[in-house]
């Protein structure tokens, strides 16, 4: 185990991943170019740095949750970036990326005499403020080894997906685009409940016991959309992103798709009537409007006259 780890992008995921490193067997280094995130951290004990740089000259292992592959590709690989650093030796990328990009950064890194640990992650920012996320881990074995008691800190579903970086990443395009499918499919089948007489809270006490039932029926609906909250915990544009990615890969090994494109194409219509930053719960709020009835207890609900 090194002295300090370093984690790199405190955001929705990583601001709760990172805090639950504070204060265990190491110190901590943290980099975001959001300052006020930054500071959440370091008045938990969290050490801050001025770029991955120097992040990567003071830290062998170094952790990032990043939005998307290309700032992935920017911090770990541009110029001045995290590989740059003259300590580190091992980075775990718990970003979603997708494969492509997760192979050819490893092979980048590898020239450079580091590993790449693909750990993405699943379960949301309550498990991440937890320690109860599912993580999806391809890397070395060496390397995996080195940085299992920090992802032990992270997730209590550790699976090994393979050796080589990217595995990981199949791993989880797969499992999201089950995600947004589930989402868009619930989320029509529930305003279609509502609009046909049916009572919101007794619809999901019924799917929650019954063969419908997923993630998002007993966690996302209850917890987001039926109180009318929508918390910011997953972008839109970053489930987008995710089905795109998902997509592309499946198509390009000839897999046949029909539902995961469907959802795709559902997705990339809806976003363009919301805030591509808001929760995909929102995504419910598309067939609310053409139905003209909001999913919510009838006491609460603000219909169309
Ligand atoms: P987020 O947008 O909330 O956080 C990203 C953070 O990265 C922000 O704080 C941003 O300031 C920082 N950042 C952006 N560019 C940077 C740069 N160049 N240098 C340093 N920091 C930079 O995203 P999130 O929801 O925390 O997701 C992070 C990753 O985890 C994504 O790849 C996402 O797909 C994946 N993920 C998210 C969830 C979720 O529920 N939110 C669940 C599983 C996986």
């Amino acid at each position: 185990m090194t002295e300090t780890v370093g984690f790199i992008g405190l955001g929705q995921m990583g601001s709760r991943m990172a805090a639950r490193l504070v204060g265990s067997d190491h110190a901590l280094s943290v980099f975001d170019l959001d300052r006020s995130a930054v500071d959440k951290l370091t008045a938990s004990g969290a050490i801050s740095q001025t770029s991955p740089k120097v992040i990567g000259d003071t830290c062998e292992i170094v952790l990032c949750s990043l939005p998307r592959p290309e700032v992935v590709e920017q911090v770990l690989l541009g110029e001045g970036g995290l590989s740059d650093g003259r300590a580190v030796k091992i980075i775990v990328d718990l970003s979603t990326t997708g494969s492509t990009v997760s192979e050819r950064v490893g092979a980048a890194l590898a020239a450079k005499g580091i590993a790449l640990v693909d750990a993405p992650v699943s379960g949301g920012v309550g498990a991440a403020e937890s320690g109860s996320l599912t993580l999806m881990i391809a890397g070395a074995p060496e390397a995996r080894s080195q940085v299992a008691p920090v992802l032990a800190r992270l997730g209590t579903n550790l699976f090994v997906i393979g050796d080589e970086p990217g595995l990981g990443q199949k791993m989880k395009l797969i499992n999201n685009m089950l995600c947004a499918a589930n989402a868009v499919t619930t989320f029509e089948a529930l305003v279609a409940g509502v609009k046909g007489g049916l009572d919101a809270e007794t619809m999901l006490d019924v799917i929650n016991v019954s063969s419908g039932r997923s993630f998002i029926s007993t966690d996302k609906v209850p917890q987001c959309v039926l109180p009318r909250t929508f918390p910011p915990r997953f972008a839109t544009e970053l489930l987008l992103k995710d089905m795109k990615l998902g997509v592309d890969e499946a198509l390009a090994n000839e897999a046949p798709l029909w539902m995961m494109t469907s959802a795709l194409q559902f997705i990339s219509e809806a976003i363009t009537e919301t805030d591509p930053a808001a929760d995909y719960a929102s995504l419910i709020r598309y067939f609310e409007r053409r139905a003209g009835i909001e999913f919510a207890p009838a006491k609460d609900r603000k219909d169309d006259d």
